[in-house]
């Protein structure tokens, strides 16, 4: 019976959860949740979505009339006034909090990467009045230094094999390209995000070529422009490839290349910012939550859990803040699975809903830049070999980047961001040369490594609410494509947590029940 409810998928069955605080009166469908479980085998929560306002909190402004940075300008302003009255120097009457976060918002959202951010932008852009809804961004550092955001190479690519995948891609990239109507800010220059339109180039073997053209039947069913080449076509475009091993490639004729990842963060950190969104420079280390234990018609016994409170520890201190919420999302990127276990999922017997973890894990990612004078040239699009290795070019020195997806069995201890320079000796540049033999002379200049928010079930991400933690939703998981995602995938979380369900593009089989069901959501194309 539960298997079947989950296979609904989304309805007002699992998604009529209001926003509003314990405090306030929750108007969260606990109790209509629990009342209609038993009769009908589905989570008959009401599909009406209340919004609850409450007036500004003690240290910050509410959301849509005085942002943050206006607020602290304020506090700092009556400081001096008031020090400027008082005798004697340094002794302040009021202590600065304005670095806590509020006791209490609607929206809590644990990491302020690409796809937090996004949720945030989104959350605010569709909210029906402006100002309803409060949402605070928590992050834990500032610097991002080891976010998967600024880490990533920022490529945008339509080729993918699901139709979902496509979708999110194509919508990201009117995004990007429309950048400036998105996410403009009075006064603040325009950005500048650095896109260099180019191509994805992959190549595939005898055995990968089926495959291949039916992923490209599904691209332009879809809408993408996608072209298959023959080797002798392939030969004759790009000629310093050496073609042998491969009976086919596919290459972008459209809506595809890269762009600067820092650029597309700040620009939605200033936005949202702009639109009322608060931040936290902070830790996310626990969650209060209460259980309401049931059973199905069929008997299966379920615990349905709701988050009270999140609790936050400041930087640079021992304390925490409590920050009492209606509704919380993760967004913490490869860190992801440790905070929903914190929030008790995963921790029940194998095999049950209970028991069934949030599968997105930290796996280390090498990105190798080198100089090659004689390389392919600025006609370089990304190729994709079939080995796993894969580059572009970047910027217009003779200068390319790339790295190489390992099995399995090769992947990286996850512990640091150390850069292996064996790996690149032993593991990339034999393929990379072998494709492409003007790299046989190419010079290591510099490299990074990165976590990608690895989903180990399916590579795919994950979005929507939990099944069971009933104010828990996901925006996390999107392995090696969550950059070029993140302003659809944003868009889809916003709307599953405002309107019940997925408005503009379906993503049902990203959704967490997925785990449970075994139902894998299996992407062909990743690199
Ligand atoms: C080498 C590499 C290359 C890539 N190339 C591409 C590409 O070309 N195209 C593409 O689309 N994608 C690419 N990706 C993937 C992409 O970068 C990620 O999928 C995406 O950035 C994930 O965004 P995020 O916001 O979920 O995670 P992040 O950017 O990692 O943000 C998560 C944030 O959560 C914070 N956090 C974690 N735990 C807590 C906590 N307890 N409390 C508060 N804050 C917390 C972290 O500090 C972090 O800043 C690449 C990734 C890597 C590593």
């Amino acid at each position: 019976m539960l298997r079947r409810a989950l296979r609904f998928g989304l309805g007002p069955a699992l998604l009529g959860r209001g926003l509003g605080t314990q405090r306030e009166g929750s108007t969260l469908g606990k109790a209509e949740g629990s009342g209609g479980y038993r009769g009908s085998g589905v989570f008959s929560v009401s599909s009406h979505v209340t919004f609850r306002t409450r007036g500004p909190g003690p240290r910050w402004e509410d959301s849509g009339s005085l942002g943050a940075g206006a607020w602290d300008g304020k506090v700092s302003e009556i400081k001096k006034k008031i020090q400027s009255i008082l005798p004697g120097g340094a002794w302040s009457p009021l202590c600065d909090t304005s670095h806590l976060p509020p006791e209490h918002s609607d929206v809590v959202i644990v990491g302020g990467g690409v796809l937090g951010l996004s949720v945030a932008y989104w959350l605010k852009r569709l909210e029906k009045q402006r100002g309803a809804i409060r949402v605070l961004v928590v992050e834990r550092d500032h610097t991002y230094s080891q976010a998967s955001t600024v880490l990533s190479v920022g490529g945008i690519r339509q080729q993918f094999s699901l139709p979902e995948n496509i979708q999110l891609s194509l919508f990201s990239v009117e995004f990007l390209r429309n950048i400036n109507e998105y996410l403009a800010v009075v006064d603040d220059p325009p950005l500048d995000l650095q896109f260099n339109p180019s191509g994805y180039l992959f190549l595939a073997s005898e055995e990968g070529a089926t495959i291949m053209e039916n992923n490209v039947k599904v691209q332009r069913q879809e809408g993408a422009k996608v072209c298959l080449m023959s080797p002798e076509q392939l030969q004759k475009k790009f000629p310093w490839i050496n073609t042998e091993g491969v009976a086919l490639a596919s290459y972008g004729l459209e809506n595809e290349g890269w762009f600067d990842p820092w650029c597309l963060l700040q620009g939605l950190r200033r936005k949202v910012q702009s639109m009322g969104v608060l931040f936290c420079h902070g830790e996310v280390t626990r969650f209060v939550s209460s259980s309401n234990h049931m059973e199905t018609a069929s008997g299966e016994e379920v615990t349905l859990k709701r988050i009270h409170e999140v609790h936050v520890k400041v930087d640079h201190s021992q304390e925490y803040q409590p920050v009492e919420c209606a509704i919380v999302v993760i967004a913490a990127g490869a860190w992801s699975g440790q905070i929903a276990e914190l929030a008790g999922i995963g921790k029940g017997p194998p095999g049950t809903l209970q028991g069934t973890k949030l599968p997105v894990e930290p796996r280390k990612r090498y990105v190798y830049l080198w100089h090659c004078p004689h390389g392919p040239g600025l006609e370089a699009p990304l190729v994709a070999d079939p080995s796993g290795a894969y580059f572009r070019r970047e910027g217009l020195g003779n200068n390319y980047l790339g790295g190489y997806s390992p099995t399995e069995e090769e992947e990286p201890d996850p512990g640091n961001l150390e850069v292996d320079h064996e790996f690149f000796q032993e593991k990339v540049w034999p393929h990379l040369a072998r494709r492409v033999p003007a790299f046989e002379t190419l010079k290591v200049r510099h490299a990074w490594a990165g976590y990608y928010d690895y989903n180990t079930f399916d590579q795919n991400g994950v979005v929507g609410p939990h099944p069971l933690v009933v104010n828990m939703y996901f925006a996390t998981g999107f392995s090696g494509h969550g950059l070029q995602q993140a302003p659809a995938a944003g868009r889809a979380v916003a709307e599953v947590m405002l309107e019940g369900r997925f408005q503009t593009i379906d993503l049902s089989p990203f959704l967490f029940s997925r785990f449970y069901l075994g139902e894998k959501a299996q992407e062909h194309c990743i690199i």
